[in-house]
């Protein structure tokens, strides 16, 4: 098994460890339905990108799973 040569200083532990922090999501507002949205994305709730809707939306998803089971 591959073993450490030298010990990592508890400085340069840290030193790699600088970037290793989880940055905050950056919502934006969607223009279409003012919903909350991560930026470059489909919008979840309105299915809208660039003022247009991409995704059609439903209510309520009907499955056929009654003959299934
Ligand atoms: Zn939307």
């Amino acid at each position: 098994m591959a073993v450490p040569q030298n010990k990592v200083t508890r400085s340069r532990r840290n030193m790699r460890r600088s970037h290793d922090s989880l940055v905050a999501a950056n919502p934006n507002e969607c223009p279409s339905c003012g919903e909350l949205k991560r930026p470059h994305h489909v919008c979840p709730s309105c299915g809208s990108y660039n003022d247009r809707e991409v995704v059609a939306m439903v209510d309520e998803a009907v499955f056929d799973d009654e003959d299934a089971a």
